[in-house]
């Protein structure tokens, strides 16, 4: 019997699920069963959902041999690549997926892409079971007018190129404006807002690019203004990004009264889980703050202002015909829980508009059962077809933090553990799979995270990233 609850798990590893984050895994596999005739497991990602979900098989089936397939040469997903910089205790979970990547039965074959360097057959026919998390890297789109204007762009390019993904470091960001606007009120759309109105000096703390701290330099951006659809009780960002956004230096929060007040009586009805975040968001919008904030936020040469209720109807060129300057909205009205537009509509001038309204997962072969509707690939509980799972946001869709994502991730971990109890074929696993002379390994990877440390301390900051594929490839090969 090879199946380990969630909870028994939890015990193993001395620690408790609801905060494992920053965890010891286990040293379970480190001596126990040969993996020869084990089952063979494919992983493919190695975000969190792949890490966690190796993590949990690896602690069921110490027999099983487990490689991991990513497509860039380097690990961790949106822990690396999304993750904002300057929340660096989030990426703390980096040590638990060192600690799973570096156990025996598991490797790591970076710079593989499902649909360009293996497909799912070629997995199928390898592996018992190939477990897919390859994430949500495309981004939802409004369906608008002037959608295509230059300057018309998603958070993602930002988030990415303040964060070092590769390819993202040529999409032209134009901070050359006095006001941003961006679409949608999550936590990505707050951290985007952060990003672009921090000042410098406290960024080059944090693992941002020198290509981001650039852009700042030139910056003119002045206002940043966040468009939610509905109203102050159905925000989508958490307490902790609010606290921040209210504490940001140089920055003013801006609210508007009329928009909260006829929501106030239901602040107190609110569950559990959302009451601090709208309790905090309706003291700040309604009352006055204390003198000492008051004098910073009179000071403050920025603003952060918060729209709610207001929806994106067309995006306007300027004079060139090209490149967005206006962005018109309509103002809407809730009836209960359900957003209504009113005929009433209004403009904001701007010279970059950031689409934030959440990532996409994108069919990465073609014979994954696939939902293009929502984004995901097709599953009941993470299980796609025999052998064949899904895991993390390509299971889900792009919601949830890295705690939820671990939660669903241990869960399939548990059912191919559970679906690998009615026995297996002895597969080939990678012996079988084609040869992969670009793949890089777990060591190519410690080699160039330590280059970035090094190159980092030359220059006074905690790294700096290597931010394109071709430079990491000759960087391991140096
Ligand atoms: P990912 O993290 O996206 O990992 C997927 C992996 O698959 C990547 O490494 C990718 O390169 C790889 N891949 C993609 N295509 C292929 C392919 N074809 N073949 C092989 N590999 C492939 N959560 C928090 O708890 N705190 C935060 O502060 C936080 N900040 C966030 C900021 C942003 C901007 C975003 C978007 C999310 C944030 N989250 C945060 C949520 C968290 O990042 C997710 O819950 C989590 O990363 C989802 O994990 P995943 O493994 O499903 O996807
Ligand atoms: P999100 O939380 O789902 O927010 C998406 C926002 O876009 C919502 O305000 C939504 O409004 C709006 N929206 C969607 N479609 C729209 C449309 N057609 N027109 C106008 N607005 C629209 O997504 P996210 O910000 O991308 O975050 C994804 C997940 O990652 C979340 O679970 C988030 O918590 C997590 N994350 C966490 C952190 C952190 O912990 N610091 C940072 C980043 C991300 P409605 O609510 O009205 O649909």
């Amino acid at each position: 019997m090879h199946r380990v609850s969630g909870g028994v798990f939890a015990r193993l590893c001395g620690s408790r699920i609801s905060n494992q984050l920053n965890e010891n895994v286990c040293n379970y596999s480190r001596s126990l069963v040969s993996p020869q005739n084990g089952p063979k497991i494919a992983v493919v990602g190695a975000g969190p959902a792949g890490f966690y979900a190796a993590q949990h098989i690896a602690q069921a089936r110490p027999d099983a041999t487990i490689d991991i397939y990513e497509k860039l040469p380097v690990p961790f997903g949106l822990v690396r690549f999304g993750v904002a910089p300057d929340h660096p205790d989030v990426k703390k979970c980096i040590s638990t997926f060192n600690k799973t990547a570096e156990l025996p039965n598991i490797t790591f074959y970076g710079n593989t892409a499902l649909g360009r360097d293996i497909s799912l057959k070629q997995l199928k026919q390898c592996y018992n079971s190939v477990l897919l998390s390859y994430g949500a890297e495309e981004d939802q789109r409004l369906g608008i007018p002037g959608e295509h204007l230059k300057n018309v762009t998603a958070a993602r390019s930002v988030v990415s190129m303040y964060n070092g993904l590769p390819g993202a470091q040529g999409v032209e960001i134009n901070l050359d404006t006095e006001t941003v606007v961006i679409i949608g009120i999550g936590n990505v759309a707050v951290d985007v807002a952060r990003l672009i109105l921090t000042p410098i000096d406290v960024l080059r703390k944090y693992d941002t690019t020198e290509d981001w701290l650039e852009k700042l330099r030139s910056s003119r951006v002045k206002r940043v203004v966040l468009i939610g659809r509905r109203g102050p009780l159905n925000i989508s960002f958490t307490v902790k990004e609010l606290r921040e956004m209210l504490k940001l230096e140089n920055v003013r929060p801006v609210f508007h009264k009329e928009q909260y007040l006829p929501f106030k009586e239901q602040v107190a009805k609110q569950e559990r889980g959302r009451k601090r975040v709208i309790e905090l968001l309706f003291k700040s919008a309604l009352t006055e703050p204390e003198p000492e904030t008051a004098e910073r936020w009179a000071r403050a040469e920025k603003e952060m202002e918060l729209k709610l209720l207001r929806s994106p109807l067309e995006f306007l060129p300027g004079r060139d015909g090209k490149s967005v300057e206006k962005i018109k909205l309509a103002v809407n009205v809730m009836k209960g829980d359900t957003v209504m537009e009113t005929k009433e509509t209004e403009e904001i001038e701007t010279g970059l508009v950031l689409r934030s309204i959440g990532y996409k997962s994108i069919q990465a072969d073609k014979d994954l059962p696939f939902n293009d509707k929502k984004g995901v690939a097709k599953n009941v509980d993470g299980r796609v077809s025999e052998g064949v799972y899904a895991a993390g946001w390509l299971a889900t869709g792009p919601r949830g933090v890295i705690v939820d994502t671990m939660g669903t991730a241990f869960k399939i971990g548990a059912n191919v553990v559970a679906d690998l109890e009615k026995g297996h074929k002895e597969n080939p696993g990678r012996s079988g799979m084609p040869s992969l002379p670009k793949s890089t390994s777990w060591k190519d990877w410690r080699k160039l995270e330590k280059i970035e440390m090094e190159a980092g301390k030359l220059i006074g900051r905690p790294k700096e990233k290597i931010t394109s594929v071709s430079e990491m490839l000759s960087k391991i090969q140096s």
